[in-house]
């Protein structure tokens, strides 16, 4: 569980780095900024923060935000009710993030899973994005992703989001409780 104080240190760290990168959010955006921790209590190593400005029916945005090597645990988003699963694209804003999708595997990667949690990130095809590149993910693929030394900041435009539906590789976390992206 995050406590109170992790989340203000975390949601104010997010919003220098925002501010660095020149990303622009209201104040009422500021004060509901979202920080998952995955109920793993290692938010340093597996963690994001997230600003999220539209989620209707038909579409959502977001601006993710990670600490230099700060990881995003691996998941897919799968069909359901008959309809597709989340479709996303990931631009990169600021830093450089690693993603990691299903695929070919790529050789020599440049970065690897957080430490003694490897067989949680089976994805091993590595796509390296710098600002202004982007990325889309296919309905239920799966894919994580990591900050490089710098930290990263990553524009997501996806379809409806669901996080209670996510499937995480590592059975310790539990969709409901924790945000998806
Ligand atoms: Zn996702």
């Amino acid at each position: 569980m995050l406590t109170k104080q992790d989340y203000e240190k975390y949601s104010s760290l997010a919003l220098e780095y925002l501010e660095k990168a020149g990303i622009v959010i209201t104040e009422t955006e500021k004060k509901n900024v979202e920080v998952a921790e995955y109920e793993l209590g290692c938010i340093e190593k597996v963690g994001l923060e997230l600003v999220v400005y539209v989620n209707t029916e038909k579409c959502c945005a977001k601006e993710l935000v990670l600490l230099p090597g700060q990881t995003c645990p691996e998941h897919r988003h799968p069909a359901i009710g008959g309809e597709d699963g989340k479709e996303e694209t990931f631009r990169c804003r600021y830093g450089k993030v690693y993603l990691y999708v299903e695929g070919e595997e790529t050789e020599n990667r440049q970065t690897n899973p957080p430490e003694g949690m490897e067989e949680y990130f089976t994805c091993k095809k590595e796509i390296v994005l710098n600002p202004g590149e982007q990325y889309t993910i296919m309905p239920n693929t799966l894919h994580w992703f990591r900050a490089g030394d710098c930290g990263a900041i990553v524009s997501e435009f996806s379809t409806k989001s669901r996080d209670e539906y996510d499937i995480y590789t590592d059975p310790r976390i539990i969709a409901a409780g924790a945000r998806q992206v």
